[in-house]
Parts: C-alpha cells; structure tokens; sequence
C-alpha cells in the first residue's frame, strides 16, 4: 500500500495514557501529530496501578520498559489473603520468560513523567488547558473546537479523552454513558520506610486481601513508596461536592476505621498515607461503533474498564500501538479502512475484558462472615485451576511493529 501523505496529520484529544503512547507511536511511523488536554501539566494525576505484561510489551516497543521497571515495582506474585492474613492462593503474574516483560507497579505521576520525557526528546509538545467541546467534520479535513475558543484542524482526530469522553458525547450523542459499577475506590500512598512489617515477599507481590469489611489491594510502587487501593460497593456514587472536598484525613479516618482489625500492613499502611485519591468506578459495556467519519476513540473513551481487570492501562497501549501501526501501514486516504480494521480487531478483545473486570468486580462485595468463608474456598479451588489460562490469554498478547498490515 501507498504510506499516507507526508502532510497527513492526527490530531489528539486526551493528554493521558492512550494520547501520550499514541503520540509516540505515531512519531515513530513519521506520522504527524498534536495532542490537547483538557488541564494543566500533571494536574489530572494521582493514584497508580500496576501495568500487566501486555501492557509493559508495548511500552519495551517505545524503548521505555526498563525505564518504566525501574521507575516502579516488579509484581511477580498475586497474592490473595482474608483479613487475618491466612494466604487463600498465591499465583505468579505472569512470567517474564513466557510473554517477555514482568507485570509492574507504578505511580500515574511517574508514568506520565517517562512517555512526557520521552515526548519532549522526541521534539513532541502537549497543548495544555484546551478542552474540546466541539467536532466540526469537513469532507477532507477535521476541526476541534476547544473551551477557550481556540481550534485546530487535522486529517483524523483522535478521542483519547478518557472514559468520560467528550468526543464519544460529540461523535454519538445516543451512545450510553459510562454506568456506575457500584463501586468506590479510595486510594493512597505511604513510603515503605514507616512499613517495616511489610514483608519482602508482600513487597514483590500484588497483595489482594478480602476480609469481612471489604477488599484492600496493596503493593510496593517504586520510589520508596507502597500503593494501597479499597474498593467499596455502594448503590449511589460520590458526588461532585465529595469528590471534590476530598482531604488526607476524611479519608484516612474512614479507612482506620474499617481496616482496624485487618492484618498488618494494612492498618499501618493507612496509618502513614501522604496522598489519596477517591474516584467512583465506572465502565462501559459496549458501544455499537468506535469511529465516525474523520473520528475514532481509543482507550477508556471507547471501552472503559473497572481497575478491577488491572488492564485498563495495558488496553490503552495496546490500542495506541496498533492503531499506530495501521495508520503507518493506511494507503492514501484509507484512514477510513484503518478505522474499521481496528475497531473489528480489538473489540472483541477489550470487551471480554470489560466483562472480566465486571465479574472480578463482585469478588469483592462485602459478605457475612459465612458467605466469606464459602468465598475464600472457592477461591482457594477455582482460582489455582482457572487464573494461569485467564491470565495467559491477557498477557500473551503482543504486537510486533516491524509486522505489515
Ligand atoms: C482507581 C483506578 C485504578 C486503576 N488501576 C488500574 C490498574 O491497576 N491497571 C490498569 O491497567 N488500569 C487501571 N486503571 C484504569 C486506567 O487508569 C485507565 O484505563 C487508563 O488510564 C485509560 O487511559 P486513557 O488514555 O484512555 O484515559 P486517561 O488516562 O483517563 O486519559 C484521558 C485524558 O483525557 C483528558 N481529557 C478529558 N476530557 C478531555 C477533553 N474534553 N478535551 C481534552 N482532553 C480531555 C483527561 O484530562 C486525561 O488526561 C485504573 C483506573 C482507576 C480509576
């Protein structure tokens, strides 16, 4: 096939995880782009996560992964507990000699800082505080409107805005909205140094414990530091003044409060939390179509999934990888076949996930301590017998760049 022309160029909506790796792959192709997001430089970062395999595999194809790796924590265990402590399975996460890189657990913070750096050697600058409110659609070109009345023009535009998607609103005002899972997740930071019954092999792990007051994650995040993530269910969300009127302390107390008879490191780890983080988890099911004309979304804009899958990262740098190299390998004018080529292959794939994160979702609703019991046995026969194949088909996906489409 003819390469797109030299002047063809992308522009990016969503300065995140999807924008940010996009942006390089596309640089990498000798495509042409710009990316716009909505805040200030960092301003929308808090939490962590841990990226999977798959997901470290595409950041090893941007020449980041040991950065990234070094950067954070190496998970090599999950490790799943009940609120005394009492180990109900253990399993490795992945393998670095079966799919090539290790599971790794990291900062938003220091992410963004890894694929920003790597953008700004590369020449690469992000447009900050411009928020698209508008899509005017033209027959060869594409215009993004911004808040402060700003706009600019490209062949493609690429709604890598996150899962509450302005350019999905714009593009299918009739598509649903991101549900609610009827779960909330309260996060934080505390440095390992103020941790020392946090064992080394807690500290190589991803720690998963579900006790009878509900689930607490925690893990090692690199920098010194340990990440601990609750996820509560409840019927109604935080609303905007709660999300907004968060403070260090509120969420402290109420986290004391519910893990006090949990096993150690928990009540410590949240005992020296510097930094929180509260969100309303939601997801979305499926949407009948991911592009538009001259539009296409990727990342949590067209498949948001709960943190419970621990994949919505990795999907968002698979999806930024591939729809890179099929815009490298579009003919001229053909954008519009690369659209609906990677719509057909990683749809089936994303959604199978979101159906995944959906069911690890009600692991972790609160039960009576005899439902808890029967839970934790359950867990103890099926997870052993079911997590290797679940996990190999997560993980053993990988792109190779130098492959033609
Ligand atoms: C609490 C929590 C824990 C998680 N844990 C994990 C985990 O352990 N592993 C994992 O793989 N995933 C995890 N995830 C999911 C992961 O964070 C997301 O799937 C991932 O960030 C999606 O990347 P993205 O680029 O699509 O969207 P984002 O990273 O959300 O980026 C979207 C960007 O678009 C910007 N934006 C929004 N609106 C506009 C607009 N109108 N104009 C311009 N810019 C705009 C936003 O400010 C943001 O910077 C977790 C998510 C949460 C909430």
């Amino acid at each position: 096939m003819t390469q797109l022309p030299t002047s063809f160029h992308v522009v990016i909506a969503g300065g995140g995880i999807s924008g940010l790796a996009l942006a390089l792959f596309l640089n990498k192709a000798g495509i042409s782009c710009s990316i716009y997001e909505a805040y200030g430089y960092k301003a929308t970062i808090g939490a962590g996560f841990n990226i999977a395999p798959n997901g470290m595999n595409v950041l090893d194809a941007l020449g980041l992964a040991e950065k990234v790796a070094a950067a954070g924590a190496v998970s090599e265990e999950v490790c799943m507990r009940n609120g005394k402590g009492k180990v109900i399975v253990s399993l490795p996460n992945g393998s670095v000699e079966k799919y090539g890189q290790p599971g790794v657990s990291l900062s938003r913070a220091a992410l963004y800082d890894i694929l920003l750096q790597e953008l700004k050697d590369q020449g690469l600058t992000v447009h900050y505080h411009k928020r698209l409110c508008d899509i005017r659609q033209a027959e060869d070109n594409v215009t993004a409107v911004f808040t402060d009345g700003t706009r600019t023009t490209g062949d493609v535009l690429i709604g890598a805005d996150g899962v509450h998607s302005a350019t999905r609103q714009l593009l299918f005002p009739e598509a649903p909205t991101p549900a609610f899972t009827c779960m909330k997740n309260y996060g934080g930071f505390a440095p390992l140094s103020a941790l020392p019954e946090m064992t080394a092999q807690e500290i190589n792990s991803l720690n998963f414990t579900f006790g009878n007051d509900g689930f607490i994650g925690y893990c090692a995040a690199g920098n010194g530091m340990a990440m601990w993530w609750s996820n509560l269910p409840s019927d109604v969300p935080f609303t905007k003044e709660e999300l907004d009127s968060t403070t260090v302390e509120e969420v402290k107390t109420l986290m004391q409060d519910r893990y006090k008879n949990y096993h150690a490191p928990i009540p410590a780890l949240i005992a020296h939390t510097e930094k929180v983080l509260k969100v309303n988890v939601s997801d979305i099911a499926s949407l009948s179509s991911w592009h538009k004309g001259r539009v296409l979304l990727i990342g949590d804009a067209a498949h948001a999934v709960s943190p419970s899958a621990g994949q919505g990262a990795s999907m968002a740098l698979e999806d930024a990888m591939y729809l890179g190299m099929l815009l490298r390998d579009a003919g001229v004018g053909s954008y519009a076949a690369a659209f609906r080529k990677f719509e057909a292959d990683r749809k089936p794939r994303v959604e199978k996930i979101v159906a995944e994160g959906r069911r690890r979702s009600r692991s972790k609703n609160i039960l009576r301590p005899w439902q808890a019991k029967i839970r934790d046995w359950m867990m103890a026969i099926f997870i052993p017998l079911f997590a290797p194949k679940s996990f190999d088909w997560l993980y053993r996906y990988k792109l190779d760049w130098q492959m033609k489409y």
